[in-house]
């Protein structure tokens, strides 16, 4: 129960203003969130729809609520009023439905694709191949999203070479990305990469946005 404060200052210190800090709130209850956000805290994750929507209803409306984990097509619209950053977006049928929605409530929606970067079976995402098809298939006649960047999640491994070539694999990607592609560079330039375990070393391959979530809050009692 509670926040680890000094945890919080040391991460701050450590980005230094150079990449975003979203603090992973999942399973925590608000009155941590709440205690965080006191603290100057804005940017906060989520990965189940449900959860998020009460504690958007429960919290200050100034916070930038980010789903960062597996949005399924049919849960879009419960989100869509008022989500700031959708991390996790991994086919074309799913940006259209969040493009039908952000219409539905007059805003664009701003999306990352997510990047399966793990030699792991496990994570979800895209391969290269998968991205270039998604971004060929006409995402700029989807007028209320807008693709930011890139997202992705290193092997849950003890073996930091492992980790640090998936990750310089992403940002390899990530960098490549807007020329090839004909995207906008000014518009694409998020790369989500990091979590508690590993992002020292995303930020040493160039991450501009780590979710952080356990090291804040605690570890979790079940594994979501
Ligand atoms: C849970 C989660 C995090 C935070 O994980 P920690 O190891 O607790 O920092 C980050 N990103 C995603 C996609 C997650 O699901």
């Amino acid at each position: 129960m509670g926040i680890n404060k000094q945890q919080y200052q040391n991460i701050l210190n450590e980005l230094d203003g150079k990449a975003t800090l979203v603090a992973v709130s999942k399973t925590k209850p608000a009155e941590d969130i709440l205690e965080l956000y006191n603290l100057g805290q804005k940017d906060f994750g989520e990965n189940y729809v449900q959860e998020l929507t009460q504690k958007y209803e429960q919290l200050p409306k100034d916070i930038r609520w980010h789903f960062i984990g597996h949005l399924q097509s049919n849960k879009v619209k419960y989100i869509a009023p008022f989500v700031h950053l959708i991390h996790g977006v991994d086919s074309f049928n799913l940006l259209k439905e969040i493009n039908k929605q952000a219409a539905k409530n007059n805003r664009v929606i701003d999306c990352l694709l997510q990047i399966h970067i793990a030699t792991e079976e496990t994570k979800f995402g895209l391969d290269s191949n998968e991205l270039e098809t998604i971004i060929h298939s006409g995402i700029s006649d989807l007028k209320n999203i807008q693709i930011c960047g890139l997202m992705g999640m290193a092997s849950f491994s003890d073996n930091m070479n492992l980790v640090r070539s998936e990750f310089k694999n992403l940002k390899a990607l990530f960098d490549m990305s807007a020329p090839a592609f004909n995207i906008q560079q000014s518009t694409f330039n998020i790369l989500s990469m990091g979590m508690s375990a590993d992002y020292k070393i995303a930020l040493e391959e160039g991450s501009n946005m780590i979710r952080i979530g356990s090291l804040l809050f605690g570890s979790r009692t079940y594994n979501k």
